[in-house]
């Protein structure tokens, strides 16, 4: 049995790097297109075929995103152009942002640009909505490939998802396609969902998202967030509110642990799901805490990756991959060859089959 994987093949539209270069503070933008090229790598290896994302309806995205977000994004690019003194410009970029004591919103371009975007992490380029939209659709096609039956789909989005907030870009991430497809799957029949979010970035826009429902539990291994972004959130301490009481945890490491340390996190963080009930799980899939990544401070290696992946198949329920982070290009596709040498079953890919005869 193969495993569907969903590429959104327009992808490289969107690079900030190939037109503003860095952003503010002299930092590359890490999230690049060769990264989704590595991933390729290692799919192909394993005997995968991706299939490119196909139109789809808003669905889900709609579900998580209100209206008015949606439209900042989808005409922020436009609006921005339109003043002659910015007619040259090749990305929104805010230069003063909404925080703490700054909450009117505006109807300024401007205005709207620092109250939508959370830092520079997240500039509005020409292709950024559609290309935001097309890693959303992956998401829900994949999402719809498990609903119908099949046992498990990788979205293979980019860009990434899991910082973006209902109506808040951030860290890379516009549309949250972990969350978006979370709700194709809750909106397909399956009860109660989780998400294990193991990229070493805490999934601040899960996390806020949910933060409130019983029906998603958020669980989420992560750099301790005194010590690396999203900073103001992912704390031990948040375990969800309301009827969500208990339905988030976290999961902080200190900066520079190892297998050993991530893999003791990631086992509490698998017996919680194992005991939640839930009927699916969504993973969101970064491997940014591999050593020497240039956005995070973890000391993981592809081994981990590979427990990683045979203790979510191990789950024994429905999965959904969902692509979130990892900047270090040169090790990407050895950490998805490994995680998928766990994940997927024996007889999954063409080069074992050979193997076993
Ligand atoms: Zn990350």
């Amino acid at each position: 049995m193969t495993m569907p994987v969903i590429l959104p093949t327009g992808h490289a539209r969107h690079d900030p790097d190939a037109v503003i270069g860095s952003t503010a503070g002299g930092r590359p933008y890490f999230e690049k297109p060769s990264r989704v090229a590595a991933f390729l790598t290692a799919v192909e290896a394993a005997g995968l075929v991706p299939r490119p994302v196909g139109p789809g309806q808003a669905g889900a995205i709609e579900t998580v995103h209100p209206e008015d977000y949606r439209r900042f994004l989808e005409t922020a690019f436009d609006r921005w152009r339109a003043a002659p003194a910015r007619a040259k410009d090749v990305a929104v970029r805010a230069h003063a942002f909404a925080v703490r004591h700054a909450d009117r919103p505006s109807q300024d371009i401007a205005g709207q640009a620092g109250w939508y975007l959370a830092g520079h992490g997240a500039p509005v380029l020409e292709h950024t909505w559609l290309c935001a939209v097309d890693s959303a659709q992956a998401a829900i096609q994949a999402a719809a490939l498990v609903a119908e039956g099949a046992p498990r789909a990788y979205a293979l989005c980019r860009p990434p998802g899991h910082h973006a907030y209902a109506d808040l870009a951030g860290g890379f991430c516009f549309l949250n396609n972990a969350a978006i497809a979370v709700e194709t799957l809750r909106g397909r029949g399956f009860g109660r969902v989780a998400v294990l979010d193991i990229d070493v970035h805490h999934g601040n826009g899960t996390q806020h998202i949910f933060y409130e429902r019983d029906d998603v539990l958020f669980v989420s291994l992560h750099s301790d967030p005194n010590t690396l972004y999203p900073f103001y959130a992912g704390y031990a301490d948040e375990t969800g509110q309301g009827r969500g009481q208990g339905w988030t945890l976290n999961l902080p490491l200190p900066p520079g642990s190892g297998n050993a340390a991530w893999l003791a996190g990631l086992e509490t963080g698998i017996a919680r799901i194992a005991a939640s009930g839930a009927e699916a799980l969504v993973v969101s899939l970064g491997f940014d805490a591999q050593a020497g990544d240039p956005t995070a401070n973890q000391a993981v290696d592809a081994e981990a990756f590979k427990v990683a992946g045979r203790w979510i198949a191990d789950l024994e329920r429905p999965v959904l991959l969902v692509q979130e982070g990892g900047y270090l290009v040169e090790k990407l596709a050895a950490n998805l060859s490994a995680f998928l040498a766990g994940f997927l079953p024996a007889d999954a890919t063409p080069s074992s089959k050979d193997a076993a005869r």
